[in-house]
């Protein structure tokens, strides 16, 4: 009965995206083309987990599913149904910035504890992946920033997401986190050893759609939509996202926050 809810919660979200993708698309007839490519996408997308949704909840509802194997069948729908709420929470996250009704909420938070936490929480999707445990990097000293929780939230898991689909190749070698205080950024770099990205492409992977030509030769699964986010989210703290070659192989994701100035009663 949850997993049924789960779903009939997740349909009304889905139809809220989906207007939020058609009025996107109707915004502006420069980015027609892409647009029309990226609203497909988000289709093929969504359709994906849903049939599978949609597959296991009838057998589970007719009592065609083994005793045995419903642990595997709770935990595969319990899976789409993260990656499909991600999928629309991009989708409605952009609408929401590219139409002035997201403000982000600053506050003084200590940044460290905060990627400890995200990371925590993504052990088990890591895992799922095949990949070893994310090596974390921290500073021992709490790293004051003025952020938006949900909004570093959204930016450590697209950063990690990404990682997770375009280093699958190289699971192996593991994925690494780390924030580093640098003058006056607090500085958030998610490294894998993965293909990379070329350094033609190294800007505009930021931008809204686009993608590197062999994730859209190969059709590898994925709307160009969120490092466009993340960099958004970025800014919005007066901060700015880039990409670079890791040293030694592979994709760098940088994220600069500025620091919050030392609170002036801590003498
Ligand atoms: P999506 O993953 O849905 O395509 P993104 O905006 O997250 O959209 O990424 C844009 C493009 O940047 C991806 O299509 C891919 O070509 C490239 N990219 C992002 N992260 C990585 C990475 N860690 N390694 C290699 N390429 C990447």
């Amino acid at each position: 009965a949850l997993q049924l809810g789960v779903l009939l919660g997740l349909g009304s979200v889905v139809a809220a995206a989906i207007a939020a993708i058609a009025r996107a698309a109707r915004r502006s007839d420069e980015l027609s083309a892409q647009k029309t490519a990226f609203v497909s996408a988000v289709s093929h997308e969504l359709r994906t987990p849903l049939t599978t949704l949609r597959m296991h909840a009838e057998m589970l509802q007719e009592g065609l599913v083994a005793p045995e194997r419903l642990p595997v069948f709770y935990d595969d729908l319990a899976h789409e149904s993260v990656r499909l709420s991600r999928l629309v929470e991009n989708v409605l996250a952009v609408a929401q910035l590219e139409e002035g009704r997201r403000v982000l909420q600053l506050r003084p938070g200590d940044l460290a504890a905060q990627i400890r936490d995200i990371v925590d929480d993504q052990a088990r999707h890591v895992e799922r992946r095949g990949f070893p445990p994310v090596e974390l990097a921290l500073p021992d000293e709490p790293v004051p920033v003025q952020n938006d929780p949900q909004a570093v939230e959204q930016i450590l898991v697209n950063l990690l997401d990404n990682a997770l689909k375009y280093a699958a190749d190289a699971r192996a070698a593991g994925l690494r986190v780390a924030l580093a205080v640098e003058g006056e950024a607090a500085v958030l770099r998610v490294q894998d050893r993965g293909p990379g990205i070329p350094e033609a492409d190294r800007d505009r992977v930021f931008d809204r759609f686009f993608r590197v030509a062999r994730e859209r030769d190969a059709h590898t699964p994925g709307t160009g939509l969120g490092l466009a986010l993340v960099r958004e989210l970025a800014r919005g703290h007066g901060g700015e996202a880039v990409a670079l070659a890791r040293p030694g192989g592979g994709a760098e994701l940088q994220v600069r926050f500025p620091l919050a100035p030392a609170p002036a009663s801590a003498t």
